[in-house]
């Protein structure tokens, strides 16, 4: 409901009458009005009406630092005295956005140095079909054009983006996918491994890339885009299985595999990047989120070298955004991955803060409405069941909304896709505040139970 406090109402009133809010039901939200946030720090956000929230969510999975690093301002207010803006287009540069490329090529894996920076992860999921298909035209194979995809994967909002990811409700929407996407079924066990074993269902849904790649004849697909965890369609984590078989796909037939990092990099799994986690050798990978731990916007690209080899031969790359590589941006992302490097953030999220979220998160396995707990590093999920046994839902609920509004009235920020509820934390989460969100969490599971039962 619209809030009692005068200076909510008055927010409210302004969303209502001003504000198209994404992803969001735009009526309803002027009915019901948002939860407005006026402030952060740490792990912690305070709304308008005083009340002090953990955020599971490190906002959208980006604040991997948390918040309120005043390092991250000043660097951006210095960089905004000095040079707020030039672009990169005609054969010019600026300092940080060379030397933003070459901290990123040190933490990248091995071969892959060099970035091509964007605004967004949507853009440089973009920037890749359009690379993609440039490289296979330099290489004399222009019909190498499909990019294979994921089912209920997630790749952005742009047109490429949306068509790339495998959200069918976002392709209802504006006659998506565009041509010369296609989607294999996800790894996604819990809900779609009926009889099969976690490592058979994983074994099967790798060998879909294959006979994808059969379907359309190798000379046809340009390239294989996954992320290494899906992240919006729940905190998908692959059965063991998978990225191996993967690999041998791969390694089988002569197309580029992309990694889209955009949540899995800059540490969320205790690695640097997702691919390190699975041992993987991604051509391209997307960034952005925790790029920036995102306090400002910006996303990129980053290219193996064997790939930039090919580029350039081919001339003008006939691509580019006004704030590719941002000045202001690229000063920001410097300073954000100098304080994770400096304050051995990744390592100890790798080593404490990661083992101690899994095993305190999977005691939530004796709740009664809790199928499945699974993650990895600082991402979480939690099945939400009717039956424990056979997996099966509290069909037509919305128990994952139920539960979700139990959380933030209760000063937890938990988001639900479908059933299933996902963390991400900020990395810099303490063990007291992991204590804290695992508490939260069961009684919100609780309170959701008995709101189904009652
Ligand atoms: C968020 C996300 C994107 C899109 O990034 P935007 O900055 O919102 O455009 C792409 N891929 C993955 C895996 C994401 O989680």
């Amino acid at each position: 409901m619209t809030s009692n406090n005068p200076q909510t109402r008055a927010w409210q009133d302004l969303s209502r009458d001003h504000h198209l809010a994404p992803f969001s039901d735009f009526k309803q939200l002027s009915v019901k009005g948002p939860r407005i946030i006026t402030h952060a720090k740490g792990v912690y956000l305070w709304d308008s009406e005083g009340h002090q929230i953990l955020d599971g969510m490190a906002g959208l999975w980006c604040v991997a630092i948390g918040y309120g690093r005043d390092e991250l301002a000043d660097a951006a207010s210095k960089q905004m005295r000095e040079l707020p803006y030039y672009n990169l287009f005609f054969q010019t540069a600026h300092p940080p956005v060379l030397e933003l490329a070459k901290v990123i090529s040190e933490i990248a894996p091995e071969g892959m140095n060099h970035v091509f920076f964007t605004g967004s992860g949507s853009e440089g999921n973009d920037t890749m079909l359009r690379m993609v298909r440039h490289y296979w035209a330099i290489k004399g194979q222009p019909n190498k054009k499909v990019i294979i995809s994921r089912k209920n994967g997630y790749h952005g909002s742009t047109v490429a983006g949306a068509s790339l990811g495998g959200m069918t409700y976002m392709h209802e929407q504006g006659d998506l996918p565009i041509p010369g996407i296609v989607h294999i079924p996800q790894p996604y066990w819990f809900a779609e491994g009926g009889e099969m074993s976690p490592e058979e269902f994983g074994v099967w849904a790798a060998n879909q890339l294959e006979e994808k790649i059969l379907e359309l004849g190798v000379d046809n697909v340009g390239a294989f885009i996954a992320e290494p965890i899906q992240g919006a369609g729940g905190v998908i984590v692959p059965p063991d299985s998978y990225w191996p078989r993967i690999k041998e796909i791969l390694a089988k037939y002569d197309i580029l595999f992309v990694a889209d990092e955009v949540i899995c990099g800059f540490g969320r799994t205790g690695e640097w990047f997702g691919s390190d986690f699975y041992g993987l050798k991604p051509h391209m990978m997307t960034i952005a989120k925790g790029l920036t731990s995102g306090y400002i916007p910006m996303g990129g690209l980053i290219v193996r070298d064997e790939v930039v080899a090919v580029l350039n031969e081919g001339g003008d790359f006939n691509h580019g955004f006004t704030y590719s590589g941002h000045p202001v941006a690229a000063a920001v992302a410097l300073e954000n991955i100098r304080i994770l490097r400096e304050e051995k953030i990744i390592e100890r999220v790798h080593n404490e803060t990661a083992p101690y979220l899994q095993k305190r998160l999977r005691e939530l396995n004796d709740h009664p409405l809790v199928g499945e707990v699974r993650g990895v590093g600082l991402l979480g999920a939690i099945e939400l069941v009717k039956d424990k046994a056979t997996r099966a839902r509290y069909e037509g609920k919305g128990v994952g909304m139920i539960c979700r509004q139990f959380c933030f009235d209760n000063g937890l920020i938990m988001r639900a896709v479908g059933d299933t509820m996902i963390i991400a934390p900020p990395l810099v989460i303490s063990k007291t505040e992991i204590d804290e969100l695992v508490a939260k969490a069961r009684k919100c599971l609780d309170l959701t139970l008995s709101a189904l039962q009652g």
